[in-house]
Parts: structure tokens; sequence; C-alpha cells
């Protein structure tokens, strides 16, 4: 069975490996969907796919997972429509894993099987929470591997969410 995995993964974090890691584990390979791949240089999607894609690309091979596929997806505005938007985007795929509502029920409606998996220290292993501490200049490096604050670093990329929070408006 070849297993799909979407995220906007803005950034990839711990609790994104450790799931990668479990699903390769048991399948073999994965599938991953990069969505919202026309998002970036927002507060909530701060990276562009290119950017998630080289991130995602290092971890893996730097942990040892080399079978393994990155397709960038654009959001549509049909949700009805999205997994089929999706199929004819990435390899074949067998299972949908998401803990996300929205995407497992996408994926039920339309037929797939899905598979809902463990969580991993959601409450800090959480791109929210890795944006919020960039944007006020917390401590984040633990909570992503290595390579990911590396690229983040080299992109320049927590000036960008510094900037991306200012306002040149007087009255706030
Ligand atoms: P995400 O990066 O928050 O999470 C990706 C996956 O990792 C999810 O399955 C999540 O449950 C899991 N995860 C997150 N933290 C974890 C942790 N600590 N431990 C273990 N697992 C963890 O991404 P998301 O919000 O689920 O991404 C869904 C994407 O699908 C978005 O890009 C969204 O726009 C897209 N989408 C698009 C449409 C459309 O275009 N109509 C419809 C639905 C969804």
């Amino acid at each position: 069975m070849r297993p799909l995995l979407v995220g906007r993964f803005q950034p990839f974090h711990n609790g994104h490996l450790w799931l990668v890691s479990r699903i390769v584990r048991e399948y073999g390979s994965i599938i991953i969907g990069i969505g919202s791949a026309q998002e970036s240089h927002t507060l909530v999607n701060p990276f562009t796919a290119g950017e998630r894609q080289y991130m995602i690309q290092r971890t893996l091979e730097s942990n040892g997972i080399h079978d393994f596929y990155l397709v960038p997806i654009e959001d549509i505005y049909r949700n009805s429509l999205w997994v089929s938007h999706i199929v004819a985007l990435a390899p074949p795929f067998d299972v949908a894993i998401s803990g996300n509502p929205l995407v497992k029920r996408l994926f039920q409606e339309a037929g797939k099987k899905v598979i809902e998996p463990e969580m991993h220290g959601r409450e800090t292993y959480s791109g929210q929470e890795i944006r919020r501490r960039i944007a006020e200049k917390e401590n984040w490096k633990d909570l992503v591997p290595p390579e990911v604050y590396r690229s983040i670093q080299e992109i320049d990329g927590e000036n960008r969410i510094l900037d991306l929070a200012k306002t040149d408006e007087v009255n706030k």
C-alpha cells in the first residue's frame, strides 16, 4: 500500500518528521503532498512551496529516508473536487494519512481509505507555535529538525516573519 500525507508544513517540524518516519517504517515509502503550494510570504504561510520542498528533502535524506515523492499541490476553491485534483497530480496512492478533520472528511467522501495518525508533542510541535515563537523572538530551534533550522537561516526566514508581522499604519 502506498500512503499519501498532505500538509502545509509551515514549517516542517519534529512532529512531522516523527510521523513520516513511522509511515515509512510501516509502508516502505511515502508520497508527501505540499499543500497550499501557491501560498507564501504571509504569517500563516511564510514559506514558498520550493522552500518547503527543500527543507523536507534535506531533512528526510539526512534521516536515511530516500523512498519519498514530494508533490506541490495548490489549493482549489471547490472542496468537493480537491481529492480529484490531488489524484490528477500525485503518484498513485492507496491510503491518505491525516489528523486534519477537513482533509479526512474529503478523502472519506471521495471513497479513499483514511488513517488518522497518533500525534507527537502536538502542543509544541505545531507550525502555528513555531511561527508564533519566531514572530515573538522566542526559542524555536528545538522544535524543528536541524536541516529545517539551517534552511530557514539560509533564506533569512526569521526576518521575513518579523517583517510580515510589522505594519506601516500609525494607529494599529
Ligand atoms: P499541517 O502541516 O498542519 O499537518 C500535516 C499533517 O501532519 C496533518 O495530518 C497533521 O495532523 C500532522 N501533524 C501535525 N502536527 C503533528 C504532530 N505534532 N505529530 C504528529 N502529526 C502531526 O497541514 P494541514 O493543515 O493538515 O494541511 C492540509 C492542506 O490541505 C492545506 O494546505 C490545505 O489548504 C489543504 N486543503 C486544501 C483544500 C482545497 O484546496 N479545497 C481542501 C482541504 C485541504
